[in-house]
């Protein structure tokens, strides 16, 4: 286990995050909207009552909690947790992140020794939806890798999302959020991308309006005529909705990168593919441009989106020996990524773990800080009240090799691997089996749950459960 010595002194997670706080290395202030439209929500996080509320409308029985991830080391940024504690869930849930829980109040308590455990990761660039030609269906790369939020980054536009919503996002166990593309039809193709016409801010902004639980702002990607259009009217519609635009770029001799990050984009707008071939990220003596720097502190947010082309050592390697760090990490994930230069969320980390970001910065920029970026502070913290969505991982100690997007090789020696992923407090991923019974005390045949429950049966208690009923502990 890597463990980063002396990590700060554990504190009451008394708030989620502190708002006024500058988020990233940019300094910029956090735009204060909220997604569900309910600053109270965020309030009530933020102050506990989320949780008094859940524990009134379902009273725990002799169980005050469902159950304790015990004696992990935890890294929770939002509440600059970095230490082995122990993590109590209740009605999916967190409850408690601390040391030494009860475990005799669990009614199930796994024992995590010796791994890391952290907020379920925040992966703001992937590719979920049918006009991309390369698309996947997020549960099965998502979940494995620890992941229990994606954002489709374009996959939809307006003209589609109603489609995107009813087959994928209601269909799928990882939470499925969306920037909306400028493109109207979406991502079809060069034909349909390149076409201005299509690009209208206004029903565009309507769109992300009209959906704020899903929708995070808005996306352009692949436009290959030129001029300013598609970036324009991506940051246009953003404005109108109040949102953030990722921007996924192509300098040509009259656009130029510097210009978009500096003249174009606003505070809190997201370049994507920050260390891929075509982006001047380095001078001609591998410096980092002094325009990169002037960008973040003028709040321009630097994601990953590592993908099967925009993950380059040669790029990443001189930039963040240089400091230049992203500010969020991300898989572009879709069909090609996900094989060769292996860009799932655990890989993509191990890569910049390697390179030589601490643990605890990569924790913090695969959970804290996407669900910032799209203004989800409810997301990518293990606050008591939060859903308990976790993330359960061997940082694995040996030889290891990593391929990146020019097909080029890194040598590393810690390798990350989820062992365990919960979503909303219940197992969904378990590559060893930890959360369930010994076969051979499995009983007859049956399914069991998590607790070691025969789902063919009743449940023992709930608040439906016959009277006398109590919902058990362990021994
Ligand atoms: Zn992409």
């Amino acid at each position: 286990m890597h463990s980063p010595a002396n990590g700060p002194q554990w504190r009451l997670p008394t708030q989620v995050i502190a708002l006024q706080e500058p988020l990233l290395q940019g300094n910029f202030p956090l735009p204060k909207t909220f997604p569900s439209g309910s600053l109270e929500s965020v309030q009530a996080y933020t102050d506990g009552k989320a949780n008094r509320a859940e524990e009134g409308a379902l009273p725990m029985l002799e169980c005050e909690y469902d159950l304790i991830l015990q004696g992990g080391h935890v890294i929770d940024p939002a509440n600059e947790v970095d230490g082995v504690r122990d993590v109590a869930i209740a009605g999916g849930k967190i409850a408690a992140v601390e040391p030494d829980l009860p475990v005799d109040r669990a009614r199930k308590v796994i024992n995590v020794a010796g791994s890391l455990v952290t907020p379920g990761l925040v992966d703001i660039h992937v590719h979920a939806y049918g006009g991309y030609s390369g698309w996947l269906f997020p549960d099965e790369h998502a979940l494995p890798n620890g992941t229990t939020t994606v954002v489709d980054t374009g996959s939809a536009g307006w003209r589609t999302f109603k489609e995107f919503k009813a087959t994928i996002i209601n269909r799928s166990r990882v939470r499925v959020l969306a920037f909306l593309n400028i493109v109207g039809r979406g991502m079809l193709g060069p034909e349909v991308e390149n076409n201005t016409e299509d690009m209208e801010p206004e029903p565009t902004a309507r769109c992300v309006a009209q959906y704020p639980e899903w929708l995070v702002g808005t996306k352009t990607a692949h436009f290959q005529q030129p001029g300013w259009t598609a970036v324009d009217r991506t940051i246009e519609a953003g404005r109108l909705c109040g949102k953030p635009a990722m921007i996924d770029f192509a300098p040509r001799p009259e656009r130029s990168y510097e210009e978009l990050i500096l003249k174009r984009m606003r505070p809190g707008d997201i370049h994507t593919h920050v260390y891929a071939a075509h982006i001047p990220l380095l001078d001609d003596q591998g410096r980092v441009q002094e325009f990169m720097w002037e960008a973040r502190r003028c709040g321009v947010i630097f994601d990953v989106g590592h993908g099967t082309g925009s993950f380059w050592f040669r790029r990443a390697v001189p930039a963040i020996d240089q400091g230049f760090i992203p500010d969020s990490i991300s898989t572009d994930m879709h069909k090609y990524s996900i094989l060769i230069p292996q860009a799932t969320m655990p890989p993509t980390m191990s890569k910049l773990l390697n390179i030589g970001m601490s643990l605890r910065e990569v924790v913090r920029r695969a959970t804290l800080h996407p669900a910032l970026e799209i203004n989800r502070p409810d997301l990518g913290t293990l606050s008591p009240g939060a859903g308990a969505d976790v993330a359960v991982f061997q940082v694995e100690e040996g030889e290891f090799g990593f391929v990146d997007s020019g097909r080029a090789r890194m040598r590393g020696t810690q390798r990350l691997r989820c062992l365990m992923t919960l979503r909303d407090g219940e197992v969904v991923w378990d590559l060893n089996g930890l959360a369930w019974q010994d076969w051979r005390d499995a009983g007859e045949y049956g399914v069991l749950n998590q607790y070691g429950e025969d789902l063919r049966k009743p449940r023992p208690a709930g608040p439906e459960a016959p009277a006398g009923a109590t919902k058990s502990c362990r021994p």
